[in-house]
């Protein structure tokens, strides 16, 4: 059973900080074998939930809504409106899909997302953020040299393309609508959606060309 005993928690802060090792990974398992101990939280449910983001939610519901705007223009006009309430008619919600804004790459413009303070990110569609995205490193060049990161990342960019960089909040996430892939004509959402990684939904990825008739 959880329980929320204030002074409990106050107590497990301090003894927090004053044991914590200096490496993350070291420091989240002892937080989590702390909580463990302490009885607030349990090993198991831990591991069903980094599964369900990791597996599950994966980036699995961010290609399904760029699936569903690639194929339904009428959706696709919602979703750039108001990618909240676009995203649940798809019956996603909760706390990371209450403020998405979906935005639109088009040849012109590239979107590249990032969050330049800590690492919010729309993980009820895109899953567990990736590793980089919460680097220091990618944090502060993604704003500073976006042409350069996206090109470590393998994404070359036009020089007559303009990179949008967008700042995510925990007010505001950004969802990125990558350009469907050339080729892709005459596949059905399912199929649309297969194509889409997560990287192309924060921006650092661009969908390849698929090869005619397969
Ligand atoms: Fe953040």
């Amino acid at each position: 059973m959880t329980s929320h005993d204030s002074k409990k928690i106050v107590e497990i802060h301090e003894h927090l900080h004053s044991d914590l090792p200096s490496d993350p990974a070291l420091r989240v398992k002892a937080l989590e074998s702390l909580l463990v101990e302490q009885g607030m939280i349990d090993s198991a449910a831990i591991d069903a939930w980094i599964d369900l983001y990791a597996e599950e939610i994966g980036p699995k519901r961010g290609a399904h809504v760029v699936a569903k705007a690639w194929i339904d223009p009428s959706f696709r006009a919602r979703l750039l409106a108001d990618g909240t309430a676009a995203i649940s008619e798809l019956g996603y919600q909760g706390h990371a899909t209450g403020h998405v804004i979906a935005v639109e790459n088009t040849p012109a413009v590239h979107n590249l997302v990032v969050c330049t303070l800590c690492s919010c990110y729309p993980f009820t569609l895109l899953g567990i953020s990736p590793g980089w995205y919460r680097l220091q490193e990618y944090r502060s060049r993604a704003v500073r040299d976006p042409r350069g990161v996206l090109q470590e990342f393998g994404v070359m960019i036009g020089d007559d393309v303009e990179i949008r960089v967008w700042d995510s909040t925990a007010e505001l996430r950004y969802l990125v609508l990558p350009l469907r892939p050339e080729g892709s004509d005459g596949l059905g959402e399912e199929a649309l959606a297969q194509l889409v990684t997560r990287n192309s939904m924060i921006g650092t990825d661009v969908l390849q060309p698929i090869a005619r008739g397969r």
